[in-house]
């Protein structure tokens, strides 16, 4: 009997362990331009004020810091860590078959864990808490960003260049990655990827559009990357590729597009028509040469939200989202002989405001009731002296070596630069890279 009250008694106490919410006040912080309280309950930001006197469990000091939003990257490929130098300074085409795919072809989901753990590590350690991956080895990624913490849209990288079987082969994998999603943390929501139209067979981008809406999915695909992208789809369907797309009914408010770089009028209309969001990315473009004059002023002007993002480090480098928005402002400025374009404030709503309208999650602004989705910047370092304008700094000094502290979903990520299993992870990575290029040699 007694034995009984002390196993129930354990019981209990170990329900009220697992329903137990962390709270985090940061006192004396720089937000929007005062020095303010923020306090954090469970993963929401419950208050915002001077001198707040919450009890909480971990309390930040904020003095020579400031709070912006966690940053979102809206297009990547996490595990393309592992190709981070691997293949640089050729064209797209050429990049990817002779370089990218015959190496993404000797991934394990073992590398693929690694390459993802890495890409967190990275984007912990440069203040991006939520991010749009598209890759393959699903199961691996989202055991990765699962363990990292860290908030993100999940696809599974989906082609079938024409080929039936694997066309019906995805459409399993998809029913399986849905199953496995059931249980996971709900910081982690499940997409669809297909991965652009010169890979997917109108029949799959078919089914991928009805799944999508059967099960209030988002898709994200590359669109209008190359000039060459374009000229093939009209070659092929006699349409432009977003015009193609429309006509197949798949541009929805569901859908972003990544780059959207070779864009007519028309093509603008039809997505600001449908609601789509679109993501540039700046570095992966410029360095493929892949096009230039992103069409941002009318994109803007005709309503279409856009976003910034970095693209896999095999074609951007780095997964840092404070040189993406400062190459976002100077490639636009430069390309439209326009310097008034991609101002800070719009650069920087590029990087954080826009997260809602691109994923859903309430995130992307330091106000309550939003999701703890936190970045500590330090300002007492060189590049944000003196801090006539935070955002200014923030877009155009700064990188994401200032922030020192990221804070997702309520939880620390890290503090004082310093990320849990760092060494690991780098080690890890580093070793899985050299594995993968050496199976592909033997090959
Ligand atoms: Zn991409």
């Amino acid at each position: 009997m007694l034995l009984n009250r002390i196993v129930f008694f354990a019981y209990l106490a170990s329900q009220t362990l697992l329903s137990f919410e962390m709270s985090i006040l940061i006192k004396n912080i720089l937000l929007d331009q005062q020095i303010l309280d923020i306090y954090i309950e469970g993963n929401s930001i419950k208050k915002i004020g001077k001198n707040i006197t919450n009890a909480a469990d971990k309390i930040i000091d904020g003095k020579n810091k400031a709070a912006i939003p966690g940053m979102v990257n809206g297009h990547t490929h996490a595990a393309m860590t592992l190709m981070r130098g691997y293949a640089d300074d050729m064209h797209l085409m050429p990049w990817l078959e002779q370089k990218i795919w015959p190496l993404e072809s000797k991934l394990t989901e073992e590398d693929v864990y690694w390459g993802t753990k890495l890409a967190c590590l990275e984007m912990i350690k440069t203040g991006t808490s939520l991010f749009f991956d598209m890759y393959h080895h699903f199961p691996a990624s989202l055991k990765a960003i699962e363990e990292m913490g860290l908030r993100a849209v999940l696809t599974s990288a989906c082609f079938d260049f024409d080929q039936p079987q694997m066309a019906e082969d995805y459409k399993q994998t998809v029913i399986k990655q849905m199953k496995l999603m059931q249980g996971h943390s709900n910081r982690i929501q499940y997409a669809l990827g297909p991965h652009a139209i010169y890979t997917v067979s109108t029949d799959l981008i078919k089914w991928v559009n009805d799944f999508s809406k059967d099960n209030g999915l988002r898709i994200q695909t590359h669109l209008s990357e190359t000039q060459s992208e374009v000229d093939n789809s009209i070659q092929k369907y006699g349409k432009r590729p977003a015009e193609y797309l429309d006509s197949i009914g798949f541009l929805t408010s569901n859908v972003s597009l990544a780059h959207c770089i070779h864009l007519s009028d028309d093509d603008i209309k039809r997505l600001a028509d449908n609601g789509c969001q679109v993501i540039h990315n700046p570095a992966s473009n410029m360095k493929l040469a892949s096009g230039n004059k992103f069409r941002f002023s009318d994109l803007k002007n005709a309503g279409v939200p856009i976003c910034i993002g970095t693209d896999g480090t095999a074609s951007g480098n780095n997964l840092d989202m404070f040189e993406a928005m400062k190459l976002a402002s100077l490639n636009g400025k430069v390309a439209w002989e326009d310097p008034t374009i991609w101002n800070a404030n719009e650069t920087f709503e590029a990087a954080t405001e826009i997260a809602e309208t691109l994923t859903g999650f309430k995130t992307g602004k330091i106000k309550e009731g939003y999701l703890a989705d936190i970045s500590l910047v330090n300002l007492n370092v060189p590049e944000m002296v003196p801090n006539f304008n935070l955002i200014s700094n923030l877009v155009y000094s700064a990188n994401g070596n200032v922030v020192d502290t990221l804070i997702c979903d309520g939880k620390l990520l890290m503090e004082n630069r310093k990320v849990e299993e760092e060494e690991t992870i780098l080690f890890n990575a580093n070793k899985t890279a050299y594995n993968v290029v050496s199976r592909l040699k033997e090959a």
